[in-house]
């Protein structure tokens, strides 16, 4: 079972305590088609500009990820710059230049359309609604970001109501629902279309929800966080890329996701750009897919009355 991800191909600044990065290779299509290629074959819609080169280009076809459906036109592409304190949870945007999405119309191939999975990645909600009308998917998740909350609320509105699955921050959550209590959000949202919600907690885990059922995880323990960008989109790219590779969609599938999601996002972030998620091999993956279970297993227990 194949994916279709369309989402930002762009170059990101980025500053964290630890280091800076000008113009890196980024976007939410980006980290999250080089982690769910290392579960199935997925195919990228986007947009760039005459500054996206072969060495970027190498990013996608050393994964297999298949670029037939990646526009290339005149311009500059995509550029966000953003900057991290010490609380690594929290991205500043400092700048976001849409430059060649800003006039991007998505026309899919006909292999795209038929594609099973389909993830609507963090970029205009109206981009993400006209791809959504065009694809038959089994399954529909989508991501945003407050810069799409506050700016184009109607839109997103749009998309809660064509889509099956939400993943995003726990802040975002609050402030699409105007609820603090994090729960009472999710009712809130789940009202508005989705059927289950991915909450993304930073270094604090995830959590997923439905009308009916609740779980949640802890991150992995790190000790060296470098650059938490892509954090998000990598773990949607393995949690999405487990689903489409298993083709299940029952709540014991959806928990094993949100593990190899939660694993995606830890390696991710242990260096700058996509870097570590080049290098990752399979034992590393299937290695702390245990840890984790491990870090959160615990046996049953009943107390007698004292
Ligand atoms: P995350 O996984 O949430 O850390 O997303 C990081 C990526 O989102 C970066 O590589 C940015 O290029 C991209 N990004 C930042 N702002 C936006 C935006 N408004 N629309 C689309 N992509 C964005």
């Amino acid at each position: 079972m194949s994916i279709l991800v369309v989402g930002s191909v762009a170059f990101d600044s980025v500053k964290t305590p630890f280091g800076e990065r000008a113009r890196i290779l980024g976007g939410s299509a980006t980290y999250f088609s080089v982690a769910a290629s290392f579960f199935t074959d997925v195919r990228v819609v986007a947009v760039v500009g005459d500054d996206f080169g072969p060495a970027d280009e190498a990013v996608f076809l050393e994964r297999e990820i298949d670029t037939s459906d990646l526009e290339r036109v005149a311009g500059r592409s995509f550029h966000w710059s953003g900057e991290y304190g010490y609380d690594l949870n929290i991205a500043h945007t400092r700048d976001t230049q849409l430059n060649v999405f800003a006039e991007f119309k998505p026309k899919l191939s006909p292999a795209a359309k038929e594609t099973p999975y389909l993830f609507l990645g963090n970029i205009q909600p109206q981009l993400q609604v006209e791809v959504r009308e065009q694809v038959a998917a089994r399954l529909v998740a989508a991501d945003t970001m407050n810069y799409w909350i506050n700016n184009t609320p109607d839109d997103l509105r749009h998309l809660l109501g064509c889509v099956d699955l939400l993943i995003i921050n726990d802040a975002e959550a609050r402030e699409i629902a105007k609820e603090a209590n994090l729960v009472r959000a999710m009712r809130r949202i789940i009202a508005m279309g989705p059927k289950r919600i991915v909450v993304k907690r930073g270094e604090y885990g995830a959590a997923m929800f439905t009308e009916h059922s609740y779980f949640a995880t802890p991150a992995y323990p790190l000790e060296d966080v470098f650059d938490p960008t892509g954090a998000g989109d990598s773990f949607a790219g393995g949690f999405m890329g487990y689903l489409a590779a298993t083709n299940a969609t029952d709540e014991a599938a959806f928990r094993r996701g949100i593990i190899y999601g939660s694993v995606m996002a830890s390696f991710n972030v242990e260096e700058f750009g996509c870097e570590r998620l080049r290098r990752l091999t399979y034992d590393e993956i299937n290695a702390r897919f245990r840890e984790l279970r491990a870090f959160s297993h615990f046996e049953e227990a009943e107390m007698p009355p004292f």
